[in-house]
């Protein structure tokens, strides 16, 4: 399911609309100010992003601006205030997708998750879901692999390992998060195995397996990997 980022300052906002939201099923985290907002969006990989325009620390304008300064397509649905005419046009010339103008039903905001999700699905070919390391390009929604524009052959457990890393990208991964988040809790699998694949996957992406790059060992922690 997707998962989406909410950045909003008013409590009671963030409360009804992360509460639906999972209540329809998708992933919702939370920021509550602008800058909270633009460091979650830097380290973390998500499908959609409500982004507030009036917001502590930094306006959601400028976080939108520093998003795409940096080359994150994730869709944006700016939540502007009514009246907020130049707040529209703004955020659309800034790179948001859509805007939402407050106060707005459930029913609306709803329709407009589920527009700009099905948009940006149609845009990157079933999911927003695609990783660039180097000359390496993944799209985890088709399971298709290439390097300088020749495929590369990858198993299920590559793509699911690699996938886990880079939503947790930049950040360091223990053997037991990939154990239970990628295998679940099968107990015949060790952290050795972990090891090994990672020893695999590393064949595959980095120029130079014996000296990675991409997919770091972080001594008596785990991995990180780095875009
Ligand atoms: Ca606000």
């Amino acid at each position: 399911m997707a998962k989406i980022l909410l950045v909003e300052d008013e409590p009671q906002m963030q409360r009804g609309v992360k509460d639906n939201l999972e209540f329809e099923g998708y992933e919702v985290d939370v920021a509550n100010d602008g800058k909270a907002g633009l460091k979650k969006l830097l380290d973390n990989s998500y499908d959609l992003v409500l982004l507030d325009v009036m917001l502590p620390q930094m306006s959601g304008f400028d976080v939108c601006k520093k998003v795409r300064e940096k080359s994150i397509t994730t869709p944006i649905i700016m939540l502007t205030a009514k009246g907020e005419e130049i707040d529209k046009v703004l955020g659309l010339e800034l790179g948001a997708d859509d805007y939402i103008t407050k106060p707005f039903g459930l029913r609306e905001l709803l329709a407009r998750v589920k527009a700009v999700l099905r948009r940006s699905e149609g845009a990157t070919g079933g999911s927003a879901q695609k990783m660039v390391l180097g000359s390496l390009e993944i799209d985890f929604a088709t399971y298709n692999a290439s390097r300088s524009g020749e495929s590369v052959q990858m198993t299920p457990k590559e793509f699911e390992i690699l996938k886990f890393l880079w939503q947790q990208r930049n950040k360091a991964v223990s053997r037991d998060q990939l154990l239970t988040n990628v295998w679940g809790y099968d107990e015949s699998i060790s952290t050795r195995t972990v090891d090994n694949f990672i020893l695999k996957l590393r064949q595959k992406i980095e120029d130079d397996p014996a000296h990675p790059k991409h997919i770091i060992t972080l001594h008596g922690l785990g991995y990180k990997l780095i875009p």
